[in-house]
């Protein structure tokens, strides 16, 4: 569902991505490690289209990215849903302005529907009494549930997860974790998981890739690389 090729990207002097390649295959887990400042949000950004790269060929959903006028890219983006690094939810907003939001913007419901769907999609992240209230008021694991019930409302194919684990508790992460297996499994997505959480990796991938020191990367599943001799490698899993 994702092809990229010969990814670069530049930020003067900067070398970010060097030649990079990823390929995303439907159902799967993919989880995507790496040092920070490595190029992982950059490269989501070249592939969603909010970044263009210097040179390389990004397909998404069969369709070229480059080659997409703006309402064409647009109308990509919804088949698309993004746990951002943090929850980023509206401050201002509540639970069900943050989650009617992408609906009244992507798609035409009737009031009626609209307020079905944002039900549903509460009730599939396990919260429904939070509809009503501001995001100060939920706890940091419970913004990320609705954070992710966002991410889910337009039922897109492939989910992008920018470290969905990170800053709760591990009782907390687990269960974000196991979330997000549920809804992999109820909706047959596609996800891409970008983490840092050895934990999330090993509970959740079907395959990973590292990006190591010096653009060079390692692909394989959890068990074979968690076990490698590499010592690249094995600085991941410390
Ligand atoms: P983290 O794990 O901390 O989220 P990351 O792998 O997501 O890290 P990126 O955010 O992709 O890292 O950043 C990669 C590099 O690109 C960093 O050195 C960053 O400073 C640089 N960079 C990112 N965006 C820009 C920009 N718009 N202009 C200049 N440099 C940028
Ligand atoms: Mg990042």
């Amino acid at each position: 569902v994702i092809t990229i090729n010969h990814l670069y990207k530049s930020f003067g002097k900067l070398e970010v991505l060097k030649d990079f390649n990823l390929k995303l295959f439907e159902g799967e887990n993919l989880v995507l490690m790496g040092k920070s400042g490595s190029g992982k949000s950059v490269m989501i950004k070249c592939l969603v289209g909010l970044m263009e790269a210097d040179k390389g060929d990004i397909k998404v959903l069969g369709k070229d990215i480059s080659k997409l006028k703006q309402n064409e890219l647009d109308e990509l983006r919804t088949k698309i849903g993004f746990l951002f690094q943090g929850s980023a939810l509206y401050d201002s907003m509540t639970v069900r302005q943050n989650l009617e939001f992408p609906l009244r913007r992507h798609s035409h419901n009737t009031e009626k529907k609209t307020e079905e769907l944002v039900k549903e999609a509460l009730a599939n992240v396990g919260l429904p009494d939070t509809i009503d209230l501001m995001p100060a008021e939920l706890s940091g694991g419970m913004q990320r549930r609705i954070a992710l019930a966002r991410a889910l409302i337009l039922k897109p194919k492939i989910i992008i997860y920018d470290e969905p684990t990170t800053g709760l508790d591990p009782i907390t992460a687990k269960e974000i974790i196991l979330l997000m297996m549920n809804i992999q499994k109820k909706y047959a997505t596609s996800s891409l998981i970008i983490t840092h959480d050895v934990d999330c990796a090993r509970v959740i991938s079907n395959r990973m890739i590292l990006l190591l020191e010096g653009k060079d990367y390692a692909e394989g599943n959890f068990k074979d690389l968690a076990t490698s001799k590499d010592p690249k490698i094995k600085a991941f899993f410390k």
